[in-house]
């Protein structure tokens, strides 16, 4: 058995499912690129029957990425699986992802079929994708939770229809680590098959088990790991790669195996999801939280000075965390700028590079530093948004503490046509919200509202992330610029143009 696990990276299909994480193509795209430096070895794009959205991004990550496989995923329906085929053709190396469930509660209550109605299904969806592929990736749904023997029984028929990769899922994060390793030994014990394909985990993390619990399973002998960056994904999230992979790579001396990630590739991979989601990394996020590689209690520097083994079990370096990065400044030129651009992995044509030279010396009248985050946080704000229903021209705000109410003036287009209104509020940005939502002519909820700073610095810019609800639609907004109140206006506005495409789009949801 090889020693070398297999990456799949589901952040773009799981990931951009959790609740608020929806992203644009441009920005799957940019993320698809970046996960192909960090060296994953399968990333799953999307789920191409969700919607003609999903459907396109999927197609253009395919057409986008060549240094590793991408999958599409689909059910065991025969119009998913072509609709996956088609999305995925383009790719260097295509793989289907098809899937049923399998556990007694999924078939009955969720499928309402009977055992050997899935039985035929998995083998009809395999046999199926094997007609575009000759990858195909077969899952049983909830495989945690399923009867042993039946898993065994599903899992035979799906490698002899012609499954390279079998999935076994721990769907809702019910699984214990031992008990999870004693299933996959028991599949590789009782599937006469099992040597003719690969098994994979992907586990969630409801009790926060995701990493434990696919670390066991590999320890047992599955061979591809499916996780997202940060742990992002449905619910309480997935097993985080950076987890998974510094477990591995740390421990190599326990569990003897290997993957092909470029391990400095790690942070700056979080850090741009981050960044285009719009959600901070938790400051005590194992592997890429700002705390943990913080050493801050009196006993853990000394012990630091003397020798760094003693409390540190990985360096910062080797995930990627190498502090200084000062880029540019004030008589930085367009070439300066182009070479960082590239290193940062981003693609642009020479009029998206002018937008984004001229934001940056726009910048650099204001900050002295210019960073590598302050070079991100603009491409994606100037180039990567989506074309905006509503864009904002210029606001002015008066506030303070002089007695008169805190007041908001926007002149703004609205679908090319120019609006403006003025209007109070209780604060600056309460006012500058009422204002934008009576021009607009909605009433969206606000649920949340937080201010981030892109770099250190008083003179850094301001990120803004806001999440609003309409009609039970939630979406997220995020603005950046040096007026934190600017940045207000502009992540609300991102927000409700997000909300408006979400109005037009119909999209359908799986789990897995
Ligand atoms: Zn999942």
């Amino acid at each position: 058995m090889s020693d070398k696990i297999i990456i799949f990276d589901t952040t773009l299909r799981d990931g951009e499912q959790s609740p608020g994480a929806t992203m644009n193509q441009r920005e799957k795209v940019r993320l698809a690129r970046q996960l192909e430096i960090l060296g994953v070895d399968v990333i799953e794009a999307g789920f191409p029957a969700a919607s003609v959205g999903d459907f396109e991004s999927v197609q253009a990550i395919a057409a986008a990425v060549t240094g590793c496989q991408v999958a599409g995923l689909c059910r065991s329906l025969p119009a998913d699986i072509e609709r996956a085929a088609e999305a995925i053709k383009g790719a260097k190396l295509p793989r289907i992802h098809t899937f049923i469930a399998t556990s007694p509660v999924h078939m009955a209550h969720k499928l309402r079929k009977e055992p050997h109605q899935v039985l035929e299904m998995a083998e009809a969806a395999v046999k199926l994708a094997r007609k575009f592929t000759d990858n195909v990736e077969f899952s049983a749904e909830d495989a945690s939770r399923s009867e042993p023997e039946f898993l065994a029984k599903v899992v035979e028929l799906a490698i002899k229809s012609g499954a390279t990769t079998i999935n076994i899922p721990d769907t809702v994060g019910y699984a214990q680590p031992a008990e999870f390793a004693a299933l996959i030994s028991y599949l590789l014990e009782h599937v006469p098959s099992a040597h003719k394909a690969v098994f994979s985990v992907h586990c969630h993390n409801d009790l926060g088990l995701g990493a434990a619990n696919t670390l066991a399973a590999l320890k047992a002998g599955a061979r591809q790991a499916e996780v997202t960056l940060s742990g992002i994904g449905e619910r309480a999230g997935n097993a985080a790669l950076e987890e998974v992979v510094m477990a591995l790579h740390t421990r190599h001396d326990y569990y003897g195996l290997t993957t092909g990630i470029a391990t400095e590739q790690i942070f700056p991979s979080c850090r741009l999801l981050s960044r285009i989601i719009g959600m901070p990394i938790p400051a005590y996020k194992a592997i890429v939280g700002r705390n943990s590689f913080a050493h801050e209690s009196g006993i853990h520097q000394d012990g630091m000075l003397k020798n760094r083994q003693t409390y540190e079990i990985m360096t910062p370096e080797s995930v990627g965390r190498s502090g200084t990065d000062i880029v540019l400044g004030k008589h930085s030129g367009r070439n300066a700028l182009s070479a960082k651009v590239k290193e940062l992995g981003f693609v642009l044509t020479d009029e998206q590079l002018g937008q984004v030279f001229e934001a940056v010396k726009r910048l650099a009248d204001k900050k002295q530093e210019i960073f590598d985050q302050d070079v991100e946080s603009l491409i994606l704000e100037q180039v990567f948004r989506i074309p905006d229903k509503y864009a904002l021209k210029t606001l002015s705000v008066l506030a303070g503490n002089t007695g008169m109410p805190p007041t908001a003036a926007v002149i703004m287009d609205i679908d090319g046509e120019e609006k403006r209104l003025s209007g109070f509020g209780t604060g600056p940005v309460d006012a500058v919200f009422n204002t934008l939502s009576a021009l607009v002519g909605r009433k969206p909820k606000l649920l949340e509202y937080a201010v981030n700073a892109v770099t250190g610095g008083t003179d850094a810019q301001g990120q803004v992330t806001v999440r609003l609800e309409e009609d039970g639609h939630m979406t997220v907004g995020r603005g950046t610029d040096e007026d934190i109140i600017v940045a207000s206006a502009k992540a609300f506005l991102n927000a409700l143009n997000r909300l408006a495409k979400k109005r037009e789009e119909k999209r359908e949801w799986v789990t897995l």
